[in-house]
């Protein structure tokens, strides 16, 4: 096959996801894996009942429609309205898609030029650079930096040049845990509004937050027309593996991110579509009781570290930990989450991996509580052996 790379110059040192990577380790090593954030128990029985029906009734076990069934259009559209006091047209305004990864991809294939320029925040979710790559734009990091890691707002703008078309935000963020405040989102709207740019807000953990509150960035003034909100049920009903998520936005934008869409999966989870649609109907209690229960894992965990001698920055939102290891004596997390495994039996993520400014994440490692309370105890009691 001759001299040249059979992986395209874009993907270039994309490799293998860090999930799928310490996922097999813990596999491989019988760790705990406090690593990829899925949960060890599966969402409501009752949803998990409608899939089950839904297969049975042969609903949706052919092609659904391109754009998602529109009794899930309806549900989301429903529930920007009940939670986000946001209102859509679930025919032109709301697109369903193949988990959150697939509306981050499609969004990104069909608004960016090559050369075009995105701000994201770092820590970045790993699918971010690459489909920023895919796309044959160039990421521009704003560094969200410990202890707070609150954005920086006069270095966003700094950072805004006349190539830049697009601002990729994630609040509740992953990893860190940081919830944007309302005086954020409207000093990133205003900015937005300003130079004219496109906001992505990548929104899958907005029922998960435990201080302050999840506000979309659309209901600010000049987002409507600016804004692609990104979705999904895999985090919120604990049932990652469905990969049911949705885009909301303006029609002309939904029309725009559904012309990749078609040509990426096409359409997928036709059952899973219907009981999702269930699931975002439940009432208030299961949204209340699911973020109650994941607040008290949190601090069991967040507890159960500090007590280990890591340093906890306790999130707002999200099911994940940052730790930073100096305390430790540790001062390199790629390192020490390799090694973990065999040190204890955990599995955790290196956030370093999520930073082009390596630097600054070097410390820093990720835990995720989304397990059942038996199971965080005992990665506690093991992590405090080390
Ligand atoms: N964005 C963030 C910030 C995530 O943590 C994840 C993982 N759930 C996704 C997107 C992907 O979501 P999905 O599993 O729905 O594709
Ligand atoms: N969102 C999950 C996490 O951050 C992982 C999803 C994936 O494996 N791509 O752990």
């Amino acid at each position: 096959m001759g001299t040249r790379p059979l992986l395209n110059r874009r993907l270039d040192g994309l490799g293998t996801t860090i999930f799928a990577e310490m996922s097999a380790l813990a596999t491989a090593t019988g760790s705990i894996n406090l690593g990829q954030g899925f949960p060890d128990t599966d969402g409501p029985r009752e949803i998990a009942e409608a899939a089950a029906r839904a297969v049975l009734a042969g609903h949706g076990n052919q092609y659904p429609p391109g754009p998602g069934i529109p009794e899930l259009r309806q549900a989301v559209a429903e529930h920007q309205q009940r939670f986000r006091g946001l209102s859509h047209d679930p025919d032109s305004e709301v697109l369903i898609t193949a988990g959150a990864t697939e509306a981050i991809a499609a969004t990104l294939l069909a608004l960016l030029e090559p050369g075009d320029e995105v701000i994201a925040f770092e820590p970045f979710y790993d699918s971010y650079a690459a489909c920023i790559a895919m796309a044959g734009a160039v990421r521009v990091p704003l560094t969200l930096r410990a202890p707070s890691f609150r954005p920086d707002l006069d270095e966003l703008r700094s950072l805004i040049t006349p190539r830049t078309r697009l601002l990729l935000i994630n609040t509740p963020h992953n990893p860190t845990g940081l919830v944007l405040t309302p005086e954020e989102l409207s000093a990133i709207a205003a900015l937005a509004v300003e130079h004219d740019l496109l906001v992505v807000t990548d929104e899958v953990y907005e029922h998960l937050v435990f201080t302050g509150a999840h506000h979309p960035i659309a209901a600010l003034p000049g987002m409507r027309e600016r804004s692609i909100a990104i979705s999904s049920a895999g985090k919120t009903f604990s049932f990652t593996g469905w990969k049911v998520g949705w885009v909301t936005a303006a029609a002309p934008l939904v029309a725009a991110v559904r012309t990749a869409k078609q040509y990426l999966t096409y359409v997928s989870s036709g059952p899973f579509q219907y009981a999702v649609a269930e699931a975002l109907r439940l009432p208030d209690e299961y949204f209340d009781g699911f973020r109650a229960e994941l607040l008290r894992k949190r601090d069991l965990l967040a507890d159960g570290l500090e007590a280990a001698g890591f340093r906890v920055f306790r999130p707002e939102g999200t099911y994940f930990i940052t730790t930073d290891i100096t305390p430790l004596g540790e001062k390199d997390g790629i390192e020490f989450c390799r090694t973990l495994p065999e040190r204890c039996g955990v599995v955790a993520i290196p956030n370093a991996v999520f930073y082009d400014n390596v630097e600054a994440g070097r410390p820093l490692v990720r835990f995720t509580f989304c397990k059942r309370v038996e199971v965080l105890e005992e990665a506690v009691t093991r992590l405090s052996r080390i």
